[in-house]
C-alpha cells in the first residue's frame, strides 16, 4: 500500500461514451489484483468511496467524483479446452468485450457472437448482463471471480448465484458491493446458432438450411453490419446506447394497451410482455428531438445523444421529461438502464 498514490484531479471526459464532463478527485488505472488491493487499502486508509470505471459506455456523469475512480484494466487471455469441442475462456476485467468476441469466433467458438459491438469491458458485462439479438452474457457465463466488499475477500461466484435477470444482477443490485476481476465463459464449437432475431434471420435471407455452414465470424459480422445500420457509434455521436430498458409488464397490462394501441410493439413473454420502450417513446413525439446540447437519436429513440457540451443534469433533465410523457400517455414507467453517477 505504501506505493499506492493515486492522480489527482482527473478528467474524465473522454472516459465516457456520452462524454459528459465530470472530474474525479482520485484516479487509478488499475492493471493487476494486487494493484486493487493496494488502492481499496489506500481509500479505506484515506476514508474514501471506490467506483469501479471500465469503458464508461452505461454511465451517465451528472457531477465531479469527490472519491478514488478506479479504471479497470487487468487483462489475461486463457482457454482451457474440456472436450466435445467446448472450452472455457478465461478473460481478465479489463479486456475490451467486442476485441474478446472476435478473437473467440476467430478462434472458431461460438457462444458470444450475438453480443460482437457492445462497447466496454469484460468484467462491466455481467453487471447488466449485457445482451442483444435473442442472447445474453449468462447464457455461456459458468462462474467469476470478484472483491467482495462485504466479506472483504476474493470470492467465486456460479452463473446461477450472479442473479442474472434482464439488464439486471446481483451486481446491479447491490452497486460497488463487488469487484469483478476475471470471468470464465463456456464456447462451443458445435452448439447452434441463435438467429432467431428477425433482422439477423433476414441477413441471411432466412434460409435456415444455410446456418450449419455458417462460421462464428459470420454471424458476428452480421450483428455488426446490422447494429452499425441502426446504433450511432459513440466517437462520432456521444451516446450510452438504450437510455431506458424495455418496461415488463403483466399480461392483462400488456391486453389492455395493446387494445387501446393496436400497434404496440412488444415481445411476449409467459403471464408479461416486455414493451418496446423505444415505440413508446417514439409514439411521444420524441424520436429526433433536439435541444440546445443534448437529444434523441433520429432512428433510435431508446438512445440520447450529447451533441456536445452537454452536460449530465441537461441529459437527466431530457430523460426525465421523456419518461414522463410516456407514464401519463400509457401508464407505464421507463427505468433508465445506464448507472447515474454521483
Ligand atoms: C453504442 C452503445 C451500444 C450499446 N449496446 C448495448 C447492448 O446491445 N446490450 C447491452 O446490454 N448493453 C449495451 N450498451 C451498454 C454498455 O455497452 C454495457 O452496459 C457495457 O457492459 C458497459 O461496460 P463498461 O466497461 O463501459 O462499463 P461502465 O460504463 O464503465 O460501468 C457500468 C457499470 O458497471 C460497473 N463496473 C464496471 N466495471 C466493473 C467491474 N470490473 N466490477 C464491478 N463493476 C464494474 C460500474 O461501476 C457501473 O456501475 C451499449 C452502449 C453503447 C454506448
Amino acid at each position: 500500500m505504501g506505493t499506492f498514490s493515486p492522480a489527482t484531479d482527473v478528467d474524465l471526459t473522454s472516459l465516457n461514451t456520452l462524454r459528459l464532463p465530470a472530474r474525479a478527485r482520485y484516479f487509478a488505472r488499475i492493471e493487476t489484483e494486487q494493484a486493487l488491493q493496494d488502492a481499496l487499502a489506500w481509500a479505506r486508509k484515506h476514508g474514501q468511496q471506490a467506483l469501479v470505471i471500465g469503458g464508461g459506455s452505461n454511465l451517465v456523469l451528472c457531477g465531479d467524483i469527490s472519491g478514488l475512480v478506479l479504471h479497470m484494466a487487468i487483462m489475461g487471455r486463457s482457454w482451457e479446452v474440456c472436450g466435445d469441442g467446448d472450452a472455457i475462456l478465461t478473460l481478465g476485467a479489463g479486456e475490451d468485450w467486442h476485441r474478446v468476441v472476435m478473437y473467440a469466433c476467430r478462434a472458431g467458438y461460438r457462444g458470444i457472437e450475438n453480443l460482437a459491438l457492445i462497447p466496454g469491458t469484460v468484467g462491466a458485462a455481467p453487471v447488466q448482463n449485457i445482451g442483444a439479438y435473442g442472447a445474453e452474457l449468462k447464457d455461456t457465463l459458468v462462474e467469476l471471480r470478484a472483491w467482495d466488499a462485504q466479506q472483504q475477500a476474493v470470492v467465486t461466484l456460479s452463473g446461477e448465484t450472479c442473479g442474472f435477470g434482464y439488464r439486471d444482477s446481483v451486481f446491479k443490485q447491490h452497486l460497488d458491493r463487488y469487484i469483478i476481476l476475471s470471468v470464465r465463459l463456456k464456447l462451443s464449437r458445435q452448439r447452434p446458432f441463435n438467429l432467431s432475431y428477425r433482422e439477423l434471420a433476414e441477413h441471411f435471407d432466412n434460409d435456415t438450411a444455410s446456418y450449419r455452414s455458417l462460421t462464428p465470424l459470420q454471424v458476428a459480422e452480421a450483428v455488426k453490419a446490422i447494429r452499425r445500420r441502426k446504433l450511432p457509434d459513440p466517437d462520432h455521436l456521444p451516446n450510452a446506447g438504450s437510455f431506458f430498458k424495455n418496461p415488463l409488464v403483466p399480461w392483462d397490462t400488456y391486453q389492455a394497451l395493446k387494445t387501446a394501441h393496436p400497434s404496440l410493439v412488444a415481445y411476449e413473454g409467459e403471464g408479461e410482455a416486455k414493451l418496446a420502450a423505444a415505440w413508446l417513446i417514439d409514439q411521444c413525439g420524441w424520436k429526433g428531438h433536439r435541444e440546445a446540447h443534448v437529444g434523441v437519436h433520429n432512428k433510435q429513440a431508446l438512445v440520447l445523444i450529447n451533441h456536445g457540451n452537454g452536460t449530465g443534469p441537461e441529459l437527466m433533465d431530457l430523460a426525465n421529461r421523456i419518461r414522463s410523457d410516456v407514464e401519463a400517455r400509457f401508464g407505464v414507467t421507463l427505468e433508465m438502464e445506464p448507472r447515474r453517477v454521483p
